[in-house]
């Protein structure tokens, strides 16, 4: 074979491994890119999850509540969105349910309770001294117009949202819990449009 056919040969094999092995790596990265983006929605499920969990107990709590004095839900009193939720976790072991978990205040509060050396089940008293400091004692707050009003006196429970997420921490879904006790994740107009 001459020598500039087996140059060329030799060339030609060098470009093409350098291809195959770029065409790997992308196809590499893809394939990590994708585990990623597949763990990181696995995560944000399973703290949706949490946070749906959570704002059930709180409604149950409030429903617990309102038994228990005289068909009324719990009040919001001088001005502080989150007093309900200091009278609704006193039937609660663990004031945890209290926060979504992708809620940033959520991790002071946790921080909080390891200086206290408290542990995760504590009274509406370290709940309210702590809610105090933090500025607000939970993730969610009560549809002022139910706030206090008998349970008997609601026209709809099915339709009436009593608690939600406020800020929402789930991109594209509003966490609610209605007056019966059931609760939703709804779509937003964007995630339902699948924008
Ligand atoms: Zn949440």
């Amino acid at each position: 074979m001459p020598a500039s056919d087996s140059a060329a040969n030799g060339s030609w094999r060098r470009r093409r491994a350098l291809l195959s092995y770029s065409i790997g790596a992308a196809g590499l990265a893809l394939i990590v890119l994708g585990l990623r983006g597949y763990v990181e929605n696995a995560r944000e499920a399973a703290r949706r999850a949490t946070c749906i969990s959570n704002i059930k107990c709180l409604a149950l709590c409030c429903l617990m509540y309102a038994r228990d004095n005289d068909d009324c839900l719990p009040t919001i009193t001088c001005g502080r969105p989150d007093t309900w939720a200091i009278a609704a976790a006193r039937r609660i072991d663990s004031a945890d349910v209290l926060w979504c978990p992708k809620d940033k205040r959520f991790q002071e509060w946790q921080q909080y309770l390891s200086i206290a050396g408290s542990s995760p089940d504590y009274g509406a008293g370290l709940i309210e001294e702590r809610a105090r400091i933090l500025g607000a004692a939970t993730s969610y707050l009560m549809n002022p117009d139910l706030a206090g009003q008998r349970i008997a006196g609601i026209d709809d429970p099915l339709h009436a949202i009593l608690l939600e997420e406020i800020p929402p921490h789930h991109k594209g879904y509003r966490i609610v819990a209605y007056a019966d006790g059931h609760v939703a994740a709804l779509k937003t107009v964007a995630e339902a449009q699948g924008r």
